[in-house]
């Protein structure tokens, strides 16, 4: 008869050839991080206003990635960049690698930005708010490349790292977001003793809770719909999200925190342009979250329901060679770039686009979390309006897939200004996008809703 001791050797060797058990009818998951903070002087992002680039670092910036597999076996990877913003080249370059590497499709893939504004210039995302220089332009594009080789290396680190795991979701508050249209800055700290902050905001922050079977997280994914726009400077900085992100890990050993940037587009945190304001704001968010984490959150069934798509969404009106040229010798640098870039564009393709592949996802998690996830500097009406739509357990996130411009809702649209037309010009596009972008996108999003809900029944 085997001894005990015996026995006991002989799990501990299959434990150690093959890893954790898998335990039937559970969630796998894995997660990495990695620092993607350049290694070099590089522009920064978010402002046009800076006239020299980055000189050194507040913190390190991040990619981390968590890799979620249901009972099945169908399988989603979450990529969260600290980072302003990515353009569709390379975001969609990045998708297609992973992809194939991983024998997944594009609909099992979100990707997003946490939006700090003391982050890097990312490629071409951006691309007629800054006027630097050849040599700064080569250092923008080798962080390009260096990025896309960081992002894939966490990816890899997070599908190496699969284990039993439980998922559970719940949802925090926090209130330092404020509507950016309807409230002036200075005043705000009056307004707010007074209760008399204007305007929607989204305070709920979604918390996805992936802990091993002790019921230890080894990663959360929380996220708020709120600018990251504390910082202005020229030191590296996750801002606020980043802060949070750090909070977060030193109160949960050996846990990976990634934040998702939500329908913040019309929000900043207020007020803001300090340090001690973007660490406070941080400890506040990871504080709402760890109070999450150790209450009553719905466990989430081993199910996983992708989808995704990109649909054309049309701009208001082309403008004709004769506007491009008056543009292009406009006084206002911005629009006398994005009046090259287009008349650049249209010697080039003979031809402007009247519409931008826009990004949509929709995943459900167990019977409950319905998690969307849309391209842009989505404005705060859109996370509000699909809660009422499809129930409280929805999570929506703007700055996914790729940041393209500022997507308005009806009423944005209609008041205009920066976010309902003028942000246009910064992201190079040819005009405000038509007036029925509200309705596109919910329409979209409600057919794909329609149709991962009949799929789970
Ligand atoms: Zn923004």
């Amino acid at each position: 008869m085997m001894s005990s001791f015996l026995k006991f050797g002989i799990s501990c060797l299959i434990f150690l050839v093959f890893g954790y058990p898998s335990f039937a009818g559970s969630w796998k998951a894995g997660r990495s991080a990695i620092v993607i903070t350049p290694t070099q002087s590089t522009w920064m992002s978010g402002y046009g206003s800076r006239d020299r680039p980055s000189e050194g670092k507040r913190t390190e910036l991040w990619c981390k990635a968590v890799v979620i597999e249901d009972s099945t076996g169908r399988q989603g990877v979450i990529i969260t960049l600290d980072l302003v913003g990515i353009g569709r080249k390379l975001s969609t370059g990045i998708c297609r690698k992973i992809a194939e590497k991983h024998s997944i499709q594009r609909n099992q893939i979100i990707l997003n930005t946490s939006h700090t504004h003391t982050g890097p210039i990312v490629g071409g995302n951006l691309n007629t708010m800054y006027f630097i220089d050849e040599g700064n332009w080569e250092r923008v594009a080798e962080y390009a490349a260096f990025l896309e080789g960081k992002v894939l290396e966490t990816v890899e680190g997070a599908f190496s790292d699969m284990q039993p795991a439980d998922l559970s979701s719940g949802f925090g508050f926090e209130t330092f977001a404020v509507n950016r249209r309807n409230n002036r800055e200075s005043s705000v700290p009056a307004l707010r003793k007074q209760g008399e902050l204007n305007g929607p905001v989204d305070y709920r922050i979604p918390v996805l809770k992936v802990a091993n079977p002790m019921g230890k997280p080894i990663a959360v994914i929380f996220g708020y719909a709120c600018h990251a726009t504390v910082l202005s400077d020229y030191l590296w900085s996750g801002d606020y999200p980043g802060y949070a992100q750090i909070e977060l890990e030193n109160r949960f050993d050996d846990c990976v925190a990634l934040f998702m940037a939500g329908c913040g587009a019309d929000v900043n945190p207020l007020p803001r342009r300090s340090a001690e304001l973007a660490r406070n704001y941080g400890k506040r968010l990871a504080d709402a979250v760890q109070l999450t984490l150790e209450g009553v959150m719905e466990p989430l069934d081993p199910v996983l329901a992708v989808s995704y798509t990109e649909i054309p969404l049309k701009f208001h009106a082309l403008p004709d060679v004769k506007q491009l040229q008056e543009q292009s010798e406009s006084e206002n640098r911005f629009i006398a770039a994005r009046g090259k870039s287009l008349l650049s564009t249209l010697e080039h393709q003979g031809k402007l686009d009247d519409s931008y592949p826009y990004p949509i996802g929709v995943w459900q998690l167990g019977n409950s979390v319905l998690w969307i996830t849309l391209g842009g500097e989505v404005v705060v009406d859109y996370s509000i309006k699909f809660r009422k739509l499809f129930g409280e357990m929805t999570w929506t996130s703007g700055y996914s897939h790729d940041v393209m411009a500022y997507i308005p809702s009806s009423r944005v649209w209609k008041e205009g200004g920066y976010e309902g037309e003028t942000a246009m010009i910064y992201y190079g596009l040819p005009n405000k996008w038509s007036s029925v972008v509200e309705a596109v996108i919910t329409d979209k999003v409600s057919q794909m809703v329609d149709s991962i809900r009949n799929s789970q029944d």
